[in-house]
């Protein structure tokens, strides 16, 4: 996919989040990697309204090399790409569902979620750690994700949202969403017994899926 194009599928899947309440204001940025550089949404932009020329682009070095100037989240996104050669696309939300477990504090932080169905351990993987709170634009925090992405392909930020990564930008998309719709599945399902994937069909998942 040449960048026209790359920058064309960007705004459409974000309006669709947006659209769809998992964005709301300027919450939420959207990056992608390209053969010499990157995508990512601009800074105080609304994902539902993005100008697909607009989108700001860097160099390889994540330098600021054209369109708007880019989310002050920029480096939660270089955290991950320099952690994941793997990682095509990174997609960083402050959705309701996810956010909420990342407030909870009586939760397992390298295991927020619970395995409850397949379809969260495909998108996600096997893990999913939650990265201590930190002010938001603290550099600090830059390397805590580098940490918690070398072994894992999202995390949660503790009290702030969830950041996914994945090979393409549709299967990035598509991993955040599967995170929301399991981070809501598991507050439905707080207080009653659940019966949980055992250690044994997360492997086999991961094995078929990983
Ligand atoms: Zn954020």
């Amino acid at each position: 996919m040449d960048e026209n194009a790359t920058r064309h599928l960007l705004a459409d899947l974000s309006a669709s989040l947006f659209a769809r309440g998992y964005a709301v204001g300027s919450a939420g940025n959207i990056s992608v990697r390209l053969d010499d550089g990157f995508l990512i949404t601009p800074t105080n932009s609304s994902l539902g309204r993005l100008d697909p020329a607009r989108i700001a682009r860097l160099d390889a070095d994540f330098a600021h090399i054209g369109g708007d100037k880019p989310s002050k989240e920029v480096f939660m996104h270089r955290a991950f790409y320099r952690a994941r050669p793997d990682a095509g696309a990174v997609v960083h939300l402050h959705s309701t569902m996810a956010t909420a477990v990342a407030c909870l504090a009586d939760v397992d932080p390298s295991a927020p979620i619970p395995p409850l169905t397949p379809y969260f351990v495909m998108r996600i993987g096997g893990t999913l750690p939650v990265v201590p709170y930190y002010r938001p634009g603290d550099p600090a925090m830059e390397p805590a994700i580098h940490a918690a992405a070398l072994q894992s392909r999202a995390v949660l930020l503790a009290n702030h949202g969830p950041v996914v990564s994945a090979r393409t930008l549709t299967d990035a998309v598509y991993a955040a969403e599967e995170l929301e719709e399991a981070a809501k599945l598991f507050l439905l399902l707080r207080g009653q017994t659940t019966r949980e994937l055992t250690p044994a069909q997360v492997q086999d998942l991961l094995t078929h899926f990983g």
